[in-house]
């Protein structure tokens, strides 16, 4: 039987949090709310530190390790914000802390890993299993492996984003939310089932790559080829075992949407709301556009779940947006 994170592990999560982690911005646009007829709050985690929400799940994670967990410190793998979560947390709570990471990472992404003090090991992303390094590591030096969404602790730490929002505007009739693995997802759904129990929750995936919509349709998880997307953050090949769970039961749909609507939507936050965020933060605002007439008159909470893109990138991908 798997241990389910509740509502009570979300509220915990909150104090451990506080003092630690910024307490985003909810942010709205008068454009976009005349374009759809309804009230959109943002949730801003792209202005959290680090610069998504995964700070919040790896640092309630860590601050719960025992003396003996903190003196080995922790281990993970990652090529992307959990990465750079679990080496801020590990900083924070003055713990070692070691990452794997793929040769190929972005070399913004192991230079902020690296400057929060970890101890980066790069393996081969087509040819290493990473999971299995860590594991073995883990094993080997007497480390904590912290996974980066399949994890009741790194669920409930996910979760005080969308509790923050409902505590800052109330109830809501739907909530969109960006999904890989669905930590924030299944999160987010145990703050709203609490907060705002109206509330429609709707997980947001890339076309190219969705395996909780099929999962959802044959009632056990789908493993799919690591999907072709933009949308790095979420180009997971199967949700977790607990994530599942948790959004079997409280979610109400999965939406996705194509790499061109979150450069649409990429577009549409530089240009009227003046901030950056990450193709992958884009899903949640690109469904919620999709969606459209659907919404009308209604208050829809959108989180926007980060901002770390390399420049470069994002001036090419808006370029994208210009031809297209
Ligand atoms: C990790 C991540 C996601 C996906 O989160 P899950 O908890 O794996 O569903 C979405 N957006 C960003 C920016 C991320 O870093």
């Amino acid at each position: 039987m798997l241990t389910l994170p509740t509502f009570e592990n979300v509220l915990a999560a909150a104090k451990r949090l506080h003092g630690h982690a910024h307490l985003t911005p909810v942010l709205q646009s008068v454009t976009l709310n005349t374009q759809l007829g309804a009230q959109i709050y943002f949730k801003c985690e792209n202005f959290q530190r680090m610069g998504a929400f995964k700070f919040r799940g790896g640092f309630n994670a860590l601050a719960q390790f025992s003396a003996a967990q903190r003196k080995s410190g922790v281990v993970t793998y990652s090529s992307g914000n959990h990465a750079q979560a679990i080496a801020l947390s590990a900083k924070i709570l003055s713990m070692p802390a070691t990452i794997f990471m793929p040769h190929d990472a972005s070399a913004a992404k192991l230079a902020a890993t690296q400057g929060y003090g970890a101890t980066v090991i790069g393996y081969d992303r087509y040819k290493d299993d990473a999971g299995a390094l860590t594991k073995e590591l883990a094993a080997q030096k007497g480390m904590t492996f912290i996974p980066p969404f399949d994890h009741a602790d790194v669920i409930a730490g996910q979760g005080t984003a969308a509790l923050e929002l409902f505590d800052e505007v109330g109830a809501l009739d739907a909530l969109f939310v960006c999904l890989g693995g669905g930590g924030l997802l299944s999160g987010s759904a145990l703050a709203a089932k609490a907060r705002s129990a109206q509330c429609k929750i709707y997980g947001v995936e890339p076309e190219a790559g969705n395996d909780v919509q099929q999962s959802l349709r044959q009632g056990e998880r789908v493993k799919i080829q690591t999907p072709v997307t933009i949308a790095d953050g979420a180009q997971t090949p199967m949700v977790g075992e607990i994530t599942f769970e948790i959004i079997r039961a409280w979610v109400d749909g999965i939406h996705t949407v194509t790499d061109g609507q979150l450069v649409q939507a990429m577009r549409f936050y530089a240009e009227r709301m003046k901030m950056v965020v990450e193709p992958t933060g884009c899903l949640s605002l690109a469904a919620a556009i999709q969606a459209g007439a659907a919404l009308k008159g209604q208050r829809v909470g959108v989180i926007i779940s980060g901002g770390n893109v390399d420049l470069g990138r994002f001036a090419q991908l808006l370029g994208m947006g210009e031809s297209a």
